[in-house]
């Protein structure tokens, strides 16, 4: 299936979890196999030959296809949680969220100076989650890293929070 083909699988639910967000329900994506093997496949696609060695996943959402990815580029899976959900020795990096503070946080061990990485979310809204993890990973001195969403909501801009060489995917490009 094309990326256009699953565009029109994904769910909208107005007013969730908050009045005024349009959810993008992601199931929809995975619950069918079809649906499941052409997204990874085209997802995959993207990476191959770029020499990745470890996929970083972002809580939650990042951990369904982050394994499958890494499972088919030959890299290992890593997953960049909430705060208290590691246990190892962690590094982390806070951000703003629209009300208060969050984190993300890593096991410190997790990634080194030979590693190429790829950043993997679900959905790519104000950006402030996925530039939390890009700054966390670049703390610990990989070599490069490659960042990837499914779906990016385009007028929230969220990539306005990166520089330029950083090559970032989406699949699937909603508006809002
Ligand atoms: P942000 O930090 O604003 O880019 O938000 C990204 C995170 O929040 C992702 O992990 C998404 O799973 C979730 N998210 C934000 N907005 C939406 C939305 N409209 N639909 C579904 N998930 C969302």
């Amino acid at each position: 299936m094309t990326n256009e083909e699953l565009k029109k699988t994904v769910r909208n639910i107005p007013d969730f979890p908050i009045p005024g967000i349009q959810f993008k329900d992601v199931t929809p994506l995975f619950e069918e196999p079809q649906r499941l093997q052409s997204l990874s496949k085209n997802i995959i696609g993207l990476y191959q030959n770029k020499g990745i060695t470890k996929v970083v996943g972002i809580e939650s959402r990042g951990f369904i296809l982050g394994p499958i990815i890494a499972l088919n580029l030959d890299a290992g899976f890593v997953p960049a949680r909430k705060p208290g959900k590691l246990p190892a020795s962690i590094i982390e990096e806070t951000y703003e969220k629209e009300y208060g503070k969050d984190a993300i946080q890593i096991h410190v061990d997790a990634l080194n100076e030979n590693d190429i990485v790829l950043l993997h979310d679900d959905l790519l809204a104000t950006g402030g989650t996925m530039a939390a993890a890009y700054r966390l990973i670049k703390k610990m001195g990989i070599k490069k890293v490659y960042i990837n969403f499914i779906i990016e909501l385009e007028e929230l801009e969220g990539r306005k929070w990166f520089p330029e060489d950083v090559e970032i995917e989406s699949l699937i490009k909603f508006p809002i």
